[in-house]
């Protein structure tokens, strides 16, 4: 396989990640959040940025973009429908599209909600998925620019990737969001599995991603909503899954 990754802390709790072709020496860092982890991360591969893959307008993921595009003179590609509020983009992509870094190829999924013009990166061949704010580990984005349904379909389309894809999200909530999902869900084996899981790579200073899609759809009760049991859980049995969703996505908000 050809496509490597370099996971990367980034401001309080933002995640920044390398993505490297080793074919021909392409690297795209997704998102910017601060320039100076991704010089770093750079040098200690060894890797030449050649490209910035942004998944949504957000400061916290595109403050880094300007300094790099400055000293890298990498492109810059970027959700179309956020155009106007990502510094210095080249190139715009919408659903459908598919980018090159190098040799690898990344196909572009819609995924709105938490802004309304958010994008998510696929690999197939690499089974590799770049989801930004959309979708954490056990949790979900802020639906801030959209709606409910919205976010709720957005989370469909990645979870109906392939169980095996792995998954690099934007930010370490991971701790947090098993604590609040085990109030959904306390009886969910998998997830108490995680949670112990997730408690010994913090106590170790290891990140808790990349995480699998299999994974999340067994765990994360915001992929979860159309499952009987977490409709009664949340008093909803019967109600649209985007409702329960939306449910969940209140109880958390005040959690
Ligand atoms: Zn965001």
């Amino acid at each position: 396989m050809s496509a490597e990754t370099f996971l990367f802390p980034c401001l309080k709790d933002n995640f920044g990640v390398l993505l490297h072709d080793s074919a021909t020496g392409a690297t795209a860092a997704i998102d910017a959040p601060e320039t100076q982890p991704v010089e770093d991360a750079l040098k200690q591969t060894g890797w030449r940025l050649t490209d910035i893959l942004v998944t949504h307008h957000h400061a916290d993921h595109t403050q880094g973009i300007p300094a790099l595009k400055q000293r890298y003179g990498c492109r810059v590609v970027g959700p179309r429908a956020e155009a106007g509020r990502i510094p210095t983009l080249d190139e715009t992509v919408a659903e459908g599209d598919t980018v090159k870094v190098g040799n690898l190829t990344a196909k572009v999924i819609e995924t709105p909600g938490h802004t309304a013009g958010h994008i998510s990166y696929w690999l197939e061949p690499d089974k590799l998925a770049f989801v930004g704010d959309t979708l954490f580990s056990i949790g979900c984005g802020r639906v801030i620019e959209g709606d409910a349904q919205m976010m709720w379909n957005s989370l469909l389309k990645l979870r109906a990737l392939p169980d095996e894809t792995r998954v690099f999200c934007g930010h370490e909530y991971t701790q947090a969001n098993i604590r609040f999902a085990l109030t959904v869900e306390p009886d969910n084996k998998a997830l108490a599995k995680r949670a112990a899981e997730a408690d010994r790579q913090l106590a170790a200073h290891q990140a808790t991603i990349p995480v699998t899609i299999g994974a999340e759809k067994a765990e994360n009760p915001f992929l979860r909503a159309d499952i009987v049991e977490v409709a009664k859980a949340v008093g909803l049995a019967g109600e649209p899954a985007w409702k329960v969703f939306a449910e969940i996505r209140e109880r958390k908000n005040k959690f």
